[in-house]
């Protein structure tokens, strides 16, 4: 069942965006960009208002009838903490309510989780002590690679984690003592779209968001809601099988997605183009990105293989979901210039009607899609 708040979210994240960016705004020129319903706007802005999110300031000059209040972000009255659980490392982040990263810092994601997200509650308070003693913190937003239990803020099963049933909500809730809201990293990753996106696709209502990282996952914005599926979150595409025969992937099937797109499959991919088969050279995304940027060989075609399979998996998700956008977000976005033609190219090939595969392309607009991310899912507490 797709929950209203979904819906809301939505709604509101894209609201304080224009807000955030234009202000001082209106509600008729919100009214205006969006395309949302002056009811709404109205029903949004008033609770975010009594949220003490945004407040109301000087009058606007009239143009007939009553004269216009503008609106400004109340960006001091209360910060918010983005985490961002990944595979090597976890990084957390202060924000202020215009989405202002003000501190940000990383630990090693290792031992078992529970031991963990206790280490990391510790590490935040300590950070959060020192440094922010006087502020007060409205909310965490977390984002892990995984399946969740979007209600209880567990996760129920992350293969490239190692995490089972995980109450993730409950330990860092009772440590840092404040509300923590958990989302998938693919969806968090959506999320930062509409928060740090281009305000000129800010009406866009279907938006399929590809995150690459150490696994890879998607998010789906589909009629302006948040698609979570029938239950427990949902997997996302990159388990969707490519290859019947193919590699054997974290999930323990063959030829998922994400064994031919991920991070760990390109980084695989380049060490078997240099017969590294005794791992004796230890390979990032940054350094084979950095060599393909500096012309090697093996390196581009690691990446350029990648970016087929890339292709390969948007043509099939766009060709049936048919979104006004598809983002790709994760370290690869670094190599755009050299991924996007292929994938462009692939796309088309597969649509049955070339030419309506108008359907446009772009990389995110932020580096840690899923660290920003994790700020509006922490606003959510206000929503
Ligand atoms: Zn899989």
């Amino acid at each position: 069942m797709v929950d209203i708040h979904d819906i809301r979210n939505i709604n509101q994240t894209v609201l304080l965006h224009l807000i955030r960016e234009r202000q001082p705004i209106s509600r008729a020129e919100i009214a205006k960009m969006t395309g949302l319903r002056p009811g709404t706007i109205s029903s949004i802005v008033n609770r975010l208002i009594r949220k003490g999110v945004i407040y109301e300031g000087a009058e606007g000059p009239s143009s007939g009838g009553r004269k216009p209040t503008y609106l400004y972000i109340n960006a001091e009255n209360a910060y918010v903490l983005a985490i961002d659980i990944g595979v090597r490392d976890t990084v957390y982040a202060v924000s202020d309510f215009n989405g202002r990263i003000l501190k940000q810092k990383a630990i090693v994601t290792q031992g078992k989780p529970q031991k963990f997200l206790s280490y990391l509650a510790l590490e935040i308070e300590k950070t959060l002590k020192s440094d922010y003693g006087r502020v007060k913190f409205a909310a965490a937003g977390v984002s892990v690679p995984g399946l969740i239990k979007r209600d209880v803020g567990e996760v129920t099963v992350s293969p490239n984690l190692e995490w089972n049933n995980t109450p993730v909500k409950n330990i860092l809730e009772e440590k840092l003592k404040m509300p923590v809201f958990v989302e998938n990293d693919a969806n968090a990753a959506a999320f930062s779209e509409l928060w740090y996106g281009p305000l000129d696709e800010i009406k866009v209502k279907t938006l399929l968001y590809i995150l690459v990282v150490d696994g890879l996952g998607t998010g789906l914005i589909i009629n302006g809601e948040l698609h979570v599926g029938s239950q427990i979150g949902l997997g996302g595409f990159g388990h969707m099988c490519l290859e019947p025969n193919g590699e054997i992937c974290s999930c323990g099937r063959k030829g998922c997605w994400e064994t031919l797109a991920s991070e760990s499959a390109t980084i695989a991919r380049y060490h078997r183009l240099m017969n590294n088969r005794n791992g004796s050279i230890t390979t990032s995304m940054t350094d084979i990105i950095a060599l393909a940027n500096r012309g090697d060989e093996k390196a581009t075609a690691a990446l350029r293989t990648t970016a087929e399979y890339l292709g390969e998996g948007i043509a099939s998700l766009a060709h049936g979901l048919s979104p006004e956008i598809v983002v790709v977000g994760g370290e690869i976005s670094g190599a755009w210039n050299l991924i996007a033609p292929i994938i462009r190219d692939k796309v088309k090939s597969r649509y049955l009607i070339p030419s309506i595969a108008k359907i446009d392309i772009r990389p995110a607009s932020v580096q840690r899609p899923s660290l920003f991310g994790a700020i509006p899912i922490a606003l959510q507490n206000f929503f």
